[in-house]
């Protein structure tokens, strides 16, 4: 296991921020750690980064316990924190540099660092520029390069695209899925779209409670409504909401433009095949019927309404 998250609990004064957390990352995937506002997600990052110690519970980082190993386990972790925050006075290669001596990388060593980094977040452009006068993607970029610097195997990303705008967004997340391949990357976001483009896996936390640790394939299994049919259908003809009713297995219709239904079942049996026979005893076209998957985004609300 990459990480190891056991029992934390974490208090701030008598607000219980995390509460009994536990998961595991195994190597080598890209992990996506969802929840609200306040749901404790930078609460767990800087805990498992070392940088907050909890109230209870253990943490292990490549099979190290991150309160006894703690210098170790910074060097095999890389972090970019909530907000990014970076010295604006300082130029970008300056800056790198000297984070890759705070990792107690080499001068000559660190050069290179810095040199190979700065070409992998494609900084090339930026590098002799100072930190505040870049746009906000490229800030985000010398963000990730110092967290990638001394080449953790484990990557800490906190809200890394919150507030770039949509081409940053794409730029920022195809650069983490590039960086990802080699890694084990954890990263928190509250942006679905993000999830459903990078990360294999998913971890919802709610009130600082794991609500879903799940394949992303899999997270429709923790719905409760789940069991819920439901199917879309259009017909060429007027057909009445009483009418629909009738259908054996059909608790709720609902239409959203002429001849165009949303049609509910009460069981998880599938109600399209008396749809249909509806349809030919009363002689009426089916244009298109499918069945609704339930989206991720409708997951993510109902878990953590
Ligand atoms: P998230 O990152 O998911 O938005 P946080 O981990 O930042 O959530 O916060 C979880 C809860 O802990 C929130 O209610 C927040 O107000 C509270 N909290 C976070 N940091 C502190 C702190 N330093 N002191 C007191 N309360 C805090
Ligand atoms: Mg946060």
């Amino acid at each position: 296991m990459s990480i190891s998250v056991k029992g934390i609990t974490k208090l701030y004064g008598k607000q219980k921020a995390l509460d009994n957390v536990s998961f595991e990352i195994s190597s080598g995937e890209i992990f996506g750690f969802l929840g609200p506002n306040g749901a404790g997600k930078s609460t767990m990052m800087k805990i498992i980064t070392g940088y907050i110690p909890p109230s209870s519970g253990e943490v292990y980082v490549n099979n190290l316990d991150i309160l006894n190993n703690s210098i170790e386990v910074k060097r095999q972790i890389g972090y970019l924190p909530e907000n990014n925050p970076l010295y604006l006075d300082m130029y970008v290669s300056e800056y790198l540099q000297f984070v890759a001596k705070l990792y107690k990388i080499k001068s000559g060593e660190a050069n290179k660092c810095t040199k190979e980094i700065i070409s992998k977040t494609g900084l090339l452009p930026e590098q002799n520029k100072k930190i505040g006068a870049l746009s906000k993607g490229y800030r985000q970029r010398v963000g990730l390069a110092q967290a990638l610097i001394h080449n953790p195997s484990v990557l800490i990303l906190d809200e890394p695209t919150s507030g770039l705008d949509p081409n940053q967004i794409v730029e920022i997340r195809n650069l983490i899925a590039e960086v990802g391949k080699e890694k084990t990357v954890l990263l928190s976001t509250h942006i679905m779209q993000e999830v459903e483009a990078i990360c294999k896996r998913i971890i919802i936390i709610n009130n600082g409670k794991i609500v879903a640790d799940s394949s992303k394939d899999d997270l429709h299994k923790y719905s409760i409504s789940e069991s819920i049919q439901t199917v879309i259908v259009e017909f060429s003809t007027t057909v009445s909401r009483d009418e629909l009713l009738k259908i054996k297995g059909v608790n709720k219709v609902q239409g959203i433009k002429q001849n165009k239904w949303i049609v509910e079942g009460n069981t998880n049996n599938d109600i399209r095949p008396e749809i249909f026979q509806f349809a030919v005893k009363h002689n009426y076209t089916v244009l298109s019927m499918q069945q609704k998957e339930m989206s991720l985004e409708q997951v993510f609300q109902e878990l953590t309404k």
